[in-house]
């Protein structure tokens, strides 16, 4: 168990180290920006959506390592889905991270359950999920801050 943690953190850490997708995306047509004040995370999204497919995905932000490696692995997961597809897979992962045990992860979101750690922590979900809660807000075009309690 503890070399399976050790295994996540190295995860967690290299995403944060080098975040993939990272930096604006001059070609996107949605955008959102997120705010998680209890911890200070900061994250805007950048998408391109193109009959009715996320063709392109982008973040750029500041925060923690959960934040930023959850939007990093968040962007690889994303590229390819169609609306309906991102959807359940945002209420997916936040079922899992928010939920209990016995909530299983979605196949196709494999790579996060490096994250399963923060379910312990509920101020850690909010880092977790704020680019999904923000990508979500993009792909259904609601151009507003999207602000965690
Ligand atoms: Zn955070």
């Amino acid at each position: 168990m503890s070399d399976l943690r050790e295994l996540y953190q190295e995860i967690i850490l290299d995403h944060n180290r080098s975040p993939r997708n990272f930096g604006v995306l001059d070609d996107s047509n949605r955008t959102a920006k997120g705010h998680n004040p209890l911890c200070g995370d900061v994250v805007t999204i950048y998408l391109l959506l193109k009959d009715g497919m996320v063709e392109k995905l982008h973040f750029e932000g500041k925060g923690c390592a959960i934040s930023i490696a959850s939007a990093s692995i968040m962007t690889e997961l994303i590229v390819g889905k169609t609306v309906a597809e991102a959807n359940a897979l945002f209420q997916s992962f936040h079922n899992f991270v928010a939920g209990d045990d016995a909530v299983e992860l979605h196949e196709d979101l494999e790579e996060l359950r490096v994250l399963a750690g923060v379910r312990a922590f509920p101020m850690r979900v909010k880092c977790a999920t704020l680019a999904w809660h923000s990508m979500v807000a993009a792909l259904n075009d609601e151009s507003k801050t999207v602000v965690t309690e």
